[in-house]
């Protein structure tokens, strides 16, 4: 038996934990809060900061293998366990080429995987840019409106703000600008990566980002484009991976590289160009689906990763539409599910909940999914399916 330790206490490590049961793997979880998704289902659960340098060491010492659900965590303490000889996955190195937008930006660029154009933005630490060095950043990038993202902490859509002119109110600290793009789709490919170099990569997904939640909100799989921009896509996951693996090999030959799981989100314009958006070095919400619709979920290669074994398959089985299942607007407090009989009732739904305390408006409180024998069949149980499920609170 093997001890995995993960990072965070999350949903993203609550549906690995599900996983690494079959493979009678023991898991053990550090966690800002308790109880949490991830920590409930752990073996243990150890309450401390993520980013607490010794705490995460002491986390350590009880485990095999160590990887995290979430980017915000201590890299000095990861990089000072791989000069231990722990096995963090991925390695410590890769958060570092990561964690910052500039620095993940700077290397899609210097690998020549095309993105949206960007600048790092001019402003004191904790300020807000100034209108001078905004409308400089327009001027270099073809006009307003651009897009400025906190270089460091943004999730979920926060820490991303699109600003019309240089007057706008622009997030504070060190953030960059990019043009913004003008989109046909939002496309998405998880990438999972043993240790001996060997991948599995997941079909191209469509997202469909709500404003109002502010959260990519429903996932489509397979994407509704050519085959064409469906393999384009997944080459391109291929290369930021292999682009990862090798600059963290530059930063750390120590470290174990690009060994994981990646989420590559990308912008498919109207031409066919496609562009990455950002990678996400932790299984992805655009993956889920491969829970109900590929031979091996993300998570199951997640574990096979964390525990040495050879990948799965990612091939698609069936087309599937997963759904975020978010708390209602106004529901504040302890979350009651609505119409889950009637959701799960639809052949082809599966509901995952992930056992969050508290709702509140727009919070993640599970997702499901749809599978059907065609696209439009899946998309339909996924929409009626949703229609059903409410999460108020009580
Ligand atoms: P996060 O790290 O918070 O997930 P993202 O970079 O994914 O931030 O941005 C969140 C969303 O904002 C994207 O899914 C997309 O809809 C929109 N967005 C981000 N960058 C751009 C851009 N350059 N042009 C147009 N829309 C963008």
């Amino acid at each position: 038996m093997r001890r995995i330790g993960i990072l965070g206490g999350g949903q993203l490590g609550r549906m690995a934990i599900e996983e690494a049961r079959k493979y009678l793997a023991e898991l053990e979880v550090l966690t800002p809060e308790y109880p949490s998704p991830g920590s409930e289902l752990a073996d243990v659960a150890h309450v401390g900061g993520l980013d607490d340098y010794e705490g995460i060491l002491e986390f350590a010492e009880g485990v095999d293998a160590l990887s995290w659900e979430i980017e915000s965590v201590g890299v000095e303490a990861l990089f000072e366990l791989e000069r231990r000889g722990k096995a963090v996955l991925p390695g410590a190195a890769v958060l570092e080429a990561i964690r910052d937008k500039a620095v993940q930006k700077g290397l899609l660029d210097a690998r020549g995987i095309p993105t949206a154009r960007w600048l790092i933005l001019d402003s004191q630490p904790e300020a807000r840019p100034g209108e001078d060095s905004l409308s400089a950043a327009a001027v270099e990038l073809g006009g307003f409106p651009i897009v400025q993202k906190t270089r460091r902490g943004g999730y979920d859509g926060r820490g991303v703000l699109v600003l019309g002119s240089a007057r706008d109110e622009a997030l504070r600290g060190p953030s960059i600008a990019e043009e913004r793009v003008d989109f046909s789709k939002e496309l998405a490919v998880v990438v999972a990566r043993a240790t001996d170099g060997s991948t599995a990569v997941y079909p191209c997904v469509e997202m469909v980002f709500d404003d109002r939640a502010n959260l990519c909100d429903s996932v489509l799989a397979p994407a509704r484009v050519s085959e064409a921009s469906l393999k384009l896509a997944q080459e391109l996951a291929l290369s930021c991976v292999r682009a990862l693996d090798e600059r963290a090999k530059e930063i750390s030959a120590r470290g174990a590289g690009a060994v994981g799981l990646f989420g590559v989100e990308m912008f498919l314009k109207q031409d066919g160009e496609i562009l990455v958006n950002e990678i996400a070095p932790r299984p992805h919400n655009s993956g889920h689906f491969s829970m109900e619709a590929c031979p091996s979920s993300q998570f199951d290669q997640f574990i096979r990763i964390l525990l040495g074994l050879p990948l799965g398959s990612a091939e698609l089985l069936r087309p599937a539409m997963m759904v975020n299942i978010v708390g209602e607007p106004g529901a504040t407090g302890r979350p009651v599910y609505l119409g889950l009989e009637a959701a799960l009732a639809i052949p082809g739904v599966a509901v995952h909940l992930y056992g969050k305390r508290e709702v509140r408006p727009f919070r993640k409180m599970g997702h499901l999914t749809a599978i059907g024998a065609t696209r439009e069949e899946a998309m339909e149980r996924a929409h009626a399916a949703r229609g059903m499920v409410r999460v108020v609170a009580e």
